[in-house]
């Protein structure tokens, strides 16, 4: 017998709508290019959206069509979620970071319409965009006065194109499993791969991130949005965020340590997240500056961080410096993102600092709805007993099926979706990553975790970031090689790191050399680039020197 309940479809535009309806006076702040604080409300991002969407229909976009954005955290870019997906139309986010080939490769493979930039990539667009055939126009989300000259074809302004229409406009009609967001993978192995999220999957993902033992988001919160709304949808936060009425603070592209503890202190935020690298270069401006800072004014609680696994001085960091917590997550564009999360249990409360510590830089646990676990090479299912290590796998209702436009499921017939990570779980459900699986470091037949070796690495007080990468070794295959860029006026010596690094990994994983270096590269979305790395080092361990030691 069928249940007797509403089938009320889960859609992006009921979202905006109940933030408009019951939280339309929380404000939405961006900080534009130029510095300046503009200020908005749920209430007029939904009327904006509305006028959008409009727009979009005027314009012809059919539903199911697809338009790009090329922009950093801003109002406008918000209205654009809500817009484009309230005009029945999916919304490619592209990272403005990428290569321009990638940036082609993927306007051109999603047949995107229209593409609305910032101000400031237009000079990246003008050189090939007018090649690809499916665009038929460029959107510029900036004032009228700030419209740039280009040689870009069909150039139009947001505000002009919204202007004409009525704050009332209707969303167009559309079932929940139609396409709403279209993300590609950052490309680091092969061409970028489209993952093409539906209302309804992004509505349940921001259910369970909203919930208290997900970002535990209220209308109590003020977020500090520093993940880019083109890095997986911004970990959902804009869906949660107005799901539950919490003010958003949108950053725009200045995210230097000083610019966001501005508006950390300005704008009174409670909670934000970001990658590794962001928080690294935040830290480093609180440390340097701390005693002319009002640090204790602060409202800051509680801090997400993802993309990247969090090291452990970090997450000490913001303990001593800040007294704020360090929620440690899990996942990827092919999870929503969220699939673990690092919220304390009960029994987390009575643990010293130390040990506490030990279980934030674990990613967490799965969040309902996502299932998790390891196999072995034969694809037989390990144990979760905090020992066995294998490939990790993921399945549930905001987890991929199928790539875009791609012929094959990427999943088993069971669902299971394999991640390319390898991990531990442990008996309490604590998930630890230890590689990606073409990261691992294969040394005599073991396996050395190049992640816990870097978090080994950055806990020395004069290393800012560590790297590890495994590369080719006459007699042991690969062994781990260390590169570390120092801190601000600091000079580590090898030796030194190594003693350092002794006290604190089994001795067969110490790197056989430890190189220092000005900046290590990272990819559009702040995670090591180790592919460049062990280009540039391949044959760094078999050198006649090194293998004289
Ligand atoms: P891409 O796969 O395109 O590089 P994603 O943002 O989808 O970009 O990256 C997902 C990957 O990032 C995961 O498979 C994992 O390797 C890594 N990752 C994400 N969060 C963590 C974390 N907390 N700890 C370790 N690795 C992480």
């Amino acid at each position: 017998m069928l249940g007797l309940m509403q089938d009320t479809p889960l859609l992006l535009s009921s979202v905006i709508d109940y933030a408009a309806r019951y939280h339309g006076g929380v404000e939405v702040v961006s900080k534009t290019e130029a510095g300046r604080i503009e200020r908005s409300t749920y209430a007029a991002v939904a009327k904006r959206a509305r006028r959008l969407a409009a727009a979009l229909r005027g314009l012809g976009v059919q539903p199911g069509e697809r338009v790009a954005s090329l922009a950093v955290n801003s109002a406008r870019h918000l209205e654009l979620y809500y817009g484009a997906t309230g005009a029945g139309a999916i919304l490619n986010t592209v990272n403005p970071r990428l290569f321009p080939e990638q940036i082609a490769y993927i306007l051109e493979h999603a047949e995107n319409r229209l593409v609305f930039l910032d101000p400031a990539f237009v000079a990246l667009l003008e050189p090939f965009a007018g090649q690809i055939p499916s665009i038929q126009g460029f959107v510029l989300l900036c004032e009228r006065e700030a419209m740039p000259k280009s040689s870009l074809a069909n150039l139009m302004c947001f505000e002009d194109l919204i202007d004409a229409q009525a704050d009332d406009a209707p969303w167009t009609p559309v079932g929940e499993r139609d396409g709403a967001i279209l993300c590609y993978t950052s490309g680091t192995t092969g061409s970028p791969k489209g993952v093409l999220y539906s209302h309804r999957s992004l509505v349940l993902h921001a259910f369970c991130a909203t919930a208290a033992d997900g970002m535990g988001l209220s209308s109590r919160d003020s977020v500090l949005l520093v993940t880019p709304l083109f890095h997986v949808n911004a970990w959902g936060v804009p869906f949660s965020a107005a799901m539950c009425g919490a003010k958003l603070v949108l950053p725009g592209a200045a995210l230097d340590g000083e610019s966001l503890y501005n508006l950390l202190r300005d704008e009174a935020c409670t909670f934000s997240l970001g990658v590794p690298t962001v928080w690294l270069g935040f830290l480093d401006f609180i440390s340097a500056h701390g005693e002319r800072l009002s640090l204790s004014s602060l409202a800051l609680e509680r801090v997400l961080v993802g993309g990247s696994a969090a090291p452990r001085a970090l997450i000490e960091k913001f303990d001593w410096l800040l007294g704020v917590y360090v929620i440690h997550a899990w996942g990827m564009t092919e999870t929503s993102p969220l699939a673990t999360i690092g919220t304390p249990l009960p029994e987390h409360a009575k643990l010293e600092r130390q040990a506490r510590y030990d279980i934030q830089s674990r990613q967490g646990r799965a969040i309902y709805g996502v299932e998790l676990r390891i196999i072995d090479e034969a694809g037989l299912e390990l144990p979760a007993d905090g020992v066995a290590t294998g490939e990790l796998q993921v399945r549930g209702p905001w987890v991929l099926r199928q790539y875009f436009k791609a012929d094959e499921p990427a999943v088993d017939a069971d669902g299971w979706f394999t991640t390319g990570d390898v991990a531990r779980l442990l008996p309490d459900g604590f998930l630890q990553i230890t590689d990606r699986s073409k990261d691992v470091i294969k040394s005599g037949g073991e396996w050395i975790s190049s992640i816990d070796l870097e978090n080994a690495a950055v806990a020395h007080p004069e290393i800012r970031e560590a790297a590890v990468i495994g590369v080719p070794h006459p007699k042991w295959q690969e062994r781990p090689l260390l590169l570390v860029v120092p801190r601000p006026g600091a000079a580590p010596a090898k030796e030194d790191i190594l003693r350092f690094l002794a006290n604190r990994v089994a001795r067969w994983w110490l790197p056989d050399d430890v190189i220092v270096v000005p900046e290590l590269p990272h990819t559009a979305t702040g995670k090591l680039l180790k592919t460049a790395l062990r280009e540039t080092y391949r044959d760094h361990l078999s050198r006649a020197d090194i293998e004289a030691n």
